[in-house]
């Protein structure tokens, strides 16, 4: 699991026998096999997205899944993804009505998205990088959010803050000056990881419970609470908010809970 750990006693040497694996105890982990974490995905991998799949680490509701659990669900999400593209040619004679209705809406969506990457080649450019609000971000994260410089510990006070300062980030990233498509691109990954702290944040917060000790330490909440343990928390991104909802686990025998 750690060959640079191998390679590094071998190039000096030594061995586990004389010297001990020097660790940083954490795992950045935010969606992931070894979490519950993930986008919310149906039996055969489907997102809430039609057409769209996610599998392995990226889909949520299964933990510890690891190596072998993700290329199960790659295969499983493959055959679903055939099965979709066999019947695509149906499906879209069905939904040519449905299209050109909403072409006028995908248009206006287009322009208003290339008015947007536009303004980051005209933008004067601010007293920010990108890498110094990347840097930013990942402080706020990790003193506020649970991150390892607090012993993943946070509490409500820490969170409103994290949300408040990514926030401020969010718009300062709005002012950023790109000279290529290169800076274009580096732009948009530090806006989609903002979006990602901003949806973290969120769900800490909404979720009143320790329930992974050492993992993260919710500091308002220190023990397990039923209520809350038998509950995904889920959101959906609307109009630049994050709507938080919580689904009860349901009963696997009765129907399948990822199909609602
Ligand atoms: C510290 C740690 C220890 C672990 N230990 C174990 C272990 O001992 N045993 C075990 O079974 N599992 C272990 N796991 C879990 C396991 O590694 C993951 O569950 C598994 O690798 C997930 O596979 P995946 O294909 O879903 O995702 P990944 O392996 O993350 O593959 C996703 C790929 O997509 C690429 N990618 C991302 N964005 C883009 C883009 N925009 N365009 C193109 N490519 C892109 C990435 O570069 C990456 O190669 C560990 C994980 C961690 C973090």
């Amino acid at each position: 699991m750690a060959p640079a750990q191998t390679l590094k006693w071998m190039e000096r040497g030594v061995g586990p026998a004389t010297e001990n694996v020097e660790i940083e105890g954490t795992e950045p982990y935010i969606v992931g096999g070894h979490t519950s974490s993930g986008y919310w995905v149906d039996t055969d991998r489907q997102t809430t997205i039609a057409g769209l799949y996610a599998a392995g680490d990226v889909a949520g509701g299964c933990p510890q899944k690891y190596v072998t659990g993700s290329l199960v669900e790659g295969e499983i999400a493959a055959e679903a993804v055939i099965g979709y593209i066999t019947t695509k040619s149906t499906r879209t004679r069905n939904c040519q009505l449905t299209e050109i209705l909403s072409q006028e809406a995908f248009i206006e969506e287009e322009d208003k998205k290339y008015e947007e990457i536009s303004n980051y080649f005209v933008n004067p450019g601010g007293v920010y990088t990108v890498n110094q609000l990347e840097e930013a971000m990942q402080k706020v994260m990790d003193e506020y959010a649970g991150g390892i410089s607090g012993n993943y510990g946070y509490n409500e006070v820490k969170l409103t803050i994290a949300k408040n300062r990514i926030q401020d980030i969010i718009k300062l990233a709005g002012k950023l000056h790109a000279d290529d498509n290169y800076d274009l691109m580096k732009i948009y990954e530090l806006i989609d990881r903002l979006v990602v702290a901003k949806t973290v944040i969120a769900h800490l917060q909404a979720r009143k419970e320790t329930r992974w000790h050492s993992f993260q330490e919710n500091l308002d909440y220190p023990e397990q609470n039923d209520k809350d343990y038998f509950v995904y928390i889920n959101s959906i991104l609307k109009d630049g908010e994050i709507q938080i909802m919580k689904r009860n686990f349901v009963d696997r025998r009765q129907t399948y809970e990822h199909k609602n």
